[in-house]
């Protein structure tokens, strides 16, 4: 860095932000990255419980929520798990598969942070930490001047990779998207993403003591559905298939959880009152979901009998409370635990291809500061290292 200035400034010193300056300073750009935290790759480091589910292999649009649900392709279709594979290997880090092609750390997430900076380090990015940024500016001659504790630093170029707004003790800021503001973009309606759902009332009452029971569910909102447990918390639900759904889930809207997924919820029960006549309800469904989840049940939303018992009407009650249980989400858990941001900086004033912005030349956006939302499994880093390296390549 000359006098303050260097060509590009990276504002945020995660996955995205770290994979951009690498990708950029490798093209032979002087590049600067300023993270307000202690340290760059908090999030990277707490994800995956400590092991960071790095990618997924399965990785295509359709795993994405924004407005504009087409603004994800290019980059994802350029940078695909594949590349980052090939970066993970070549640093010889241990990883494996988990379910539905989530790759993990066979140790830890220490060793990606490690392997980002490795990569920033040997093509001379400089990364400055604990450095809040105070103000941004554009001069006359188009380039951004950026107040900080290291003074007044000039760039032509400008990259925003601030994150969200989830974990804010872990350094995340509203201040990617004051920015985008300042620099009149429009910035689409935030909410926590990937978060527990809350119960109240009789809800939460008739779960008490539960907290820890897990079962596989189908939890469907908003027109989509996910198969996969659900936990119950002290609070509410929680568990990937509630984490899943929750991203598409509004207060207000409807839950539908199916209790017997993949079952056809009647037939099952029209077997038992063949086959299994003198056996009780609770005691049946306990052979499919653990045994005070089924108990819980039969206590407060269904009648346990044996089944001989049952009329066809009531038979078919059951089946319907089974495949949509009636609960009642009041709320989510928020930013405190959320894993992301939904909503954000609007991709129609970004472009797909450089993520330049296209009301100020030079300017950038990355990473999960855009309204790109991934699911649960990889799919959020997928899209840091994506639209990092497309940027990187752009600066
Ligand atoms: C607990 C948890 C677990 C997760 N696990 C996974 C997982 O296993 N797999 C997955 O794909 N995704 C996971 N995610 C989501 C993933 O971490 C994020 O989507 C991803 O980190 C977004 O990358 P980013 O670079 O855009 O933002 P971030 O990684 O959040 O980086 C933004 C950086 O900008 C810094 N910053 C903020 N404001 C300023 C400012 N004013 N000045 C300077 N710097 C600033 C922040 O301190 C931060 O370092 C997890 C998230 C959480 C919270």
């Amino acid at each position: 860095m000359r006098n303050g200035h260097v060509e590009v400034a990276v504002i945020g010193g995660g996955a995205a932000g770290l994979m951009c300056a690498m990708v950029a300073a490798a093209r032979g750009r002087r590049v600067l990255v300023l993270e307000r935290a202690n340290r760059v790759g908090k999030k990277i480091l707490m994800s995956g419980g400590g092991r960071c589910n790095f990618t997924n292999t399965g990785t295509g649009p359709e795993n994405y929520l924004s407005a504009n649900p087409h603004f994800c392709k290019s980059a994802l279709a350029r940078y695909t798990p594949w590349h980052f594979l090939e970066l993970v290997e070549r640093h010889r880090i241990a990883w494996h598969e988990k379910e539905l092609g989530q790759l993990f750390c066979d140790e830890s997430s220490k060793l990606i942070v490690r392997m980002l900076l490795d990569e920033c380090a040997k093509v001379g990015v400089r990364i400055e930490t604990e450095c809040d940024i105070t103000a941004v500016d554009v001069a006359d001659d188009g380039r951004f001047c950026i107040d900080s504790r290291l003074g007044r630093t000039t760039a032509e170029r400008l990259v925003v990779a601030s994150g969200g707004l989830s974990i804010p003790s872990m350094g995340a800021s509203g201040f990617g998207y004051e920015l985008a503001r300042q620099f009149g973009h429009e910035v689409l309606p935030t909410r926590a993403g990937l978060v527990p759902l809350t119960l109240s009332g009789k809800h939460l009452e008739r779960l008490d003591g539960l907290s820890g029971v897990s079962l596989e569910v189908e939890a469907s909102s908003g027109g989509a559905s996910f198969r996969n447990a659900m936990l119950v918390t002290h609070r509410g639900i929680s568990g990937p298939a509630i984490l899943q759904v929750s991203s598409y889930w509004q207060p207000g809207d409807a839950l539908r959880l199916d209790l017997l997924p993949g079952e056809d919820a009647l037939a099952l029960l029209q077997q038992w009152q063949r086959q299994r006549r003198e056996a009780e309800l609770r005691t049946l469904l306990s052979e499919t979901m653990p045994r005070r989840f089924a108990q819980r049940l039969c206590e407060h939303w269904l009648q346990s009998r044996p089944m001989k018992q049952y009329t066809p009407a009531q038979l078919q009650q059951i089946a319907d409370t089974l495949a949509a249980w009636p609960i009642v989400a009041s709320g989510t858990e928020g930013y405190r635990t959320a894993e992301v941001t939904l909503g954000g900086v609007d991709t129609d004033g970004v472009s797909s291809s450089t993520f330049e912005s296209r009301r100020v030349p030079g300017l950038h956006f990355i990473g999960e500061v855009l309204d790109v939302t991934g699911w649960l499994g990889g799919y959020n880093f997928q899209w840091a290292w994506a639209s990092g390296h497309a940027a990187g390549q752009a600066v």
